[in-house]
Formats: C-alpha cells, structure tokens, sequence
C-alpha cells in the first residue's frame, strides 16, 4: 500500500478553512455545539469555529457540551493504567525529549528481560492491569526482538495469581512485517503521536535518526492497520506548533484511517510539553498552550470524535487532570514513573520529562473516587476480541454505559478487595453503592451481579 500524506493532510485546506471561520458569529458557534449534542462527530469547519472561541459564555456552553456528552455516553469511567519504561536508549534527535541521542545529561538504561518482570510485578502489587509500554528507537542488542520478549515478559510476570491483562505499546513506527509480529504478541492498542502535523515545525525539532521522516511516522498507523493491529491510538505534542492546526489536521488524519480502514483510532492523547533534562525547547515551547486552551483542546475533541477514549498522562498536574476528566478525558494513567527501572528506583533527572502528579496509585485512586468518577481496570472487551470496528459498533449506539459501566465497578470493587488502603476501601465502597443507586435497567442489574462476584471472592469478571 503506498499512502502519501499529501493526500491526507491537507495544509493549505486546514489554514484555508481556519481563516474562514476566524470570527464566527454567535450563532454560527450555537449551531456547532448543537450538531455536537447530536453526538455524531464534527467536520473540519465545525472543528475551525469551536477553535475561534473567545467569548468566556461561549466558552462555558463549549465546557458544558463536552461535559454533557461525556456524562452521556461514558458515565463516570475512567480507565486507569500505568506507563512502563523499559529503555531510553534513542538514535533520534527530537529537541524536546530528555531521551535524545546527544543528551549526555541523563543515565542510559534499557532493562533485562528479568528487570521488566521484576517492575511489572510492582506494578501488579500496586493493582494495576493496564500497562502502556514505552520506549526509545534504539534497542538493545537483540534488536526489535527485546520488544517483542518484552511484551511477552509483561504477560508473563505474576504475584500472589494476579497478572497485567492489557499491554498497550508506545514504541517507533515500524514495518508492516514487525507491526505482524508485534500483533502475534497480543498487544491491545498501539499508539505513537505525530508530535507535530505542520512538517515544517516537524522538521525544527527532529534533527537526526528515523524520525526526522516525517512521512514514515504518519503512515505508521496505516502499516499497523494493514499488519491487523485495529484498536491504535494517535496524538500532537500540544506547543509545538498553534493548535488550532494541529486539531484540523488530526481530523484529516482520522477521516483518513476511516476512510481506508473503516475505523478510526481507539484513543487521542494530548500530551503537553513538559520540561526535559538537557532540553531547551521543552522548557521553552514554540507554541506554548495555556491551561484554559488545554482545557478547550480536550472539550473541542470529545465534541469532534465523542467515540473516540482521550488520554492524559501524569504529564499533568493533579488539578488540570481533574479539571479535563469533567470534559472528555476517559483514560489516566496514574502512579507513574518515566525512568526505565523507576518503579524500583525513582530518578527523576533520567526521566523522559517532568511528572505534574507524582501520587502513588492508591491516592490517584482515592482522590479520582472522591470526585465521583469510577476507576476502571477494565480489559474486559480487549480480551472478549471487541476491538477495532467490533468496539465502535458497540460504543457507537450509546452501549459503553451499559458494558463498560458494570465492568469498570466490578473491576474497581476487585482493586478495593485486593489493594486498597482502609481509607480508599472506604471512599470506593460508598462511591460504588451510590453509582449502583443510580443506574436503572440491564445495566443495573448486570453491574450488581458483576459487584456481588466480586465480593464474593471471584477475580476478572465483565460482561
Ligand atoms: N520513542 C518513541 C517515539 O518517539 O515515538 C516512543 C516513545 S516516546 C518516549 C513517547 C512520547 O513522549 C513521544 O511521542 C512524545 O510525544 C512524548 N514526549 C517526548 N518528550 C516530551 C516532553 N518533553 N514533554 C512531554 N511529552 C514528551
Ligand atoms: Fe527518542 Fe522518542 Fe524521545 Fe524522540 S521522543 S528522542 S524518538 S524517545
């Protein structure tokens, strides 16, 4: 398959289409947002005006849309997983990263296969299910096959019978022939962000090594596809260059997966940049986002793609995190550390980037119960093959309440029974109770079935 990306992103369409909606009339935006409540998704010059708004109410009605079809399609989910570093050797040059080639500020590591199942077993202590695997384009020795022991050494690794469930991967692009074998290695998505859409702001900050192809890395997804990886998940590293192209062109990039593959990505994350050791340009952004602007990005896209899971990681602080989770974020990770090794020795300095939230897992746990939302351990529809197309056919007529409502409370009332400290028990039990009041029909039913097995003593039940 030859795909260009001059055939999918579109540059002089994005600007064309950004200048025309510059100064949108109120009615204009009043028009876009009720399209939004409508929960179909929004074209590039609904994304163009929903950009251009200033106004403090109309900005409230946008916080209030995102809100409103995050209440009504997820409920108060939200998927927790952890972040696994397992090398930060990198022949690449991107600016920003603390892991680049030249850096000689950091200490370089990539871990045995030993050491990844001695951090994943802390992992598992913790109660985590979901890990994301991460790390730099340069492997050791064995090549790409350390990631492929790697992800098998993640599901491999066990305490006292419980085990990691979904391994996600964040690692170069690759070819359609090793996206195959990483396949085989049943991982759940793959995910790599194009850090920047606008090629000559791309070109700025990858100086050296495979990534400075620019075309390479967007048509990464497409090989992964291709290969029948179909849950994937992309993503812009927000400040390097003006949002408002980066949101245009991800649409472009999204109608192009769907348009090819039938299905669009599984997740959006919107990683911001944070300070880097040995890193001017994270310190100093090109484009820096405010956090209101944050804020308005993940409202603009659960509008834009409601089916589609937004990510935050610890990137944020505890407070921005909160504040996101109200307008569309559905997926956190929590108790993170981005040091290969770091679950048994933290070091911040050889970290990819500065952490905003460097709580430990049971706190993120209590503090998110506390604000109502249901932490979600879920892997449920992953390993029942729901994925790619499957997953949206059940997500799209609204069924990711009725599915992933139960799962995410028996998978949350398995975390309490197993790891939680007295007081989080506490919190979670009383949040759990309140959530089953309130849910009525199939659901409700499905989920108190699910709740009582659990308490029961029965681990990984879904539906
Ligand atoms: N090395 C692979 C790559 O670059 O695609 C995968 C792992 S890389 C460590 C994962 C992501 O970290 C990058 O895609 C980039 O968006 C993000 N990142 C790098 N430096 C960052 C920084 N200073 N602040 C926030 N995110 C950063
Ligand atoms: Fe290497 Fe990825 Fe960091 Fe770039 S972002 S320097 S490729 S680890």
């Amino acid at each position: 398959m030859h795909t260009t990306t001059q055939s999918f992103i579109n540059e002089q369409e994005i600007n064309t289409i950004l200048e025309k909606h510059r100064q949108p009339g109120l009615e204009e935006v009043n028009e876009v947002l009720a399209k939004a409540k409508e929960m179909k998704g929004l074209d590039l010059h609904d994304v163009a005006v929903l950009t251009s708004i200033n106004d403090r109410t109309q900005l409230q009605e946008l916080f209030e849309t995102a809100n409103h079809i995050k209440e009504t399609i997820y409920g108060k989910r939200l998927v927790i997983f952890a972040p696994l570093y397992i090398s930060n050797l990198c022949a690449n040059e991107c600016t920003y990263c603390a892991f680049r080639a030249k850096n000689k500020a950091i200490v370089r590591r990539s871990l045995s296969q030993q050491e990844i199942k001695q951090e994943t077993e802390m992992l598992i202590k913790q109660g985590h299910k979901r890990v994301l695997l991460v790390a730099g384009e340069s492997y050791p020795n064995q090549r790409f096959q350390y990631v492929l022991d790697s992800v098998r050494s993640v599901y491999e690794a066990k305490h006292n019978n419980a085990e990691i469930r979904r391994v996600n991967v964040n690692v170069a692009p690759l070819s359609e022939d090793e996206f195959r074998l990483l396949k085989n290695e049943k991982i759940g998505t793959y995910q790599i962000f194009q850090e920047t859409y606008h090629r000559p702001s791309y070109k700025k900050v990858h100086l050296g090594g495979l990534k400075a192809n620019y075309d390479w890395r967007i048509t990464a997804l497409h090989r992964a596809m291709e290969a029948g990886i179909d849950d994937v998940g992309i993503g812009v590293l927000f400040g390097l260059y003006d949002y408002r192209f980066e949101l245009l062109a991800m649409m472009q990039h999204i109608a192009e997966l769907e348009r090819v593959f039938g299905v669009g990505p599984h997740t959006i994350s919107v990683p911001r940049l944070e300070p880097a050791t040995g890193s001017d340009t994270a310190s100093n952004p090109p484009y820096p986002v405010g956090d209101l602007e944050f804020r308005k990005i993940v409202a603009i896209l659960r509008l834009a793609v409601p089916y589609t899971g937004i990510i935050m990681s610890t990137r944020e602080t505890a407070k921005m995190r909160s504040e996101t989770f109200a307008l569309g974020v559905s997926q956190i990770s929590a108790g993170s550390r981005t040091n290969p090794g770091g679950y048994e020795h933290e070091d911040e300095v050889s970290g990819q980037f500065s952490l905003g939230d460097h709580r430990p897992l049971d706190e993120v746990i209590r503090d998110v119960a506390q604000m109502g939302y249901v932490p979600s351990f879920c892997t449920g529809c992953y390993r029942l093959g729901r994925t790619g197309q499957d997953f949206m056919d059940i997500a799209k007529p609204g069924a990711i309440k009725a599915h992933c409502g139960p799962n995410a409370l028996s998978s949350f009332m398995e975390y309490l029974n197993n790891y939680a400290s007295p007081e989080t028990y506490k919190t979670g039990i009383q949040l759990i109770e309140k959530t089953l009041a309130e849910m009525e029909g199939l659901p409700a039913d499905r989920a108190r079935k699910l709740v009582d097995r659990v308490k029961r003593g029965q681990s990984d039940v879904f539906c």
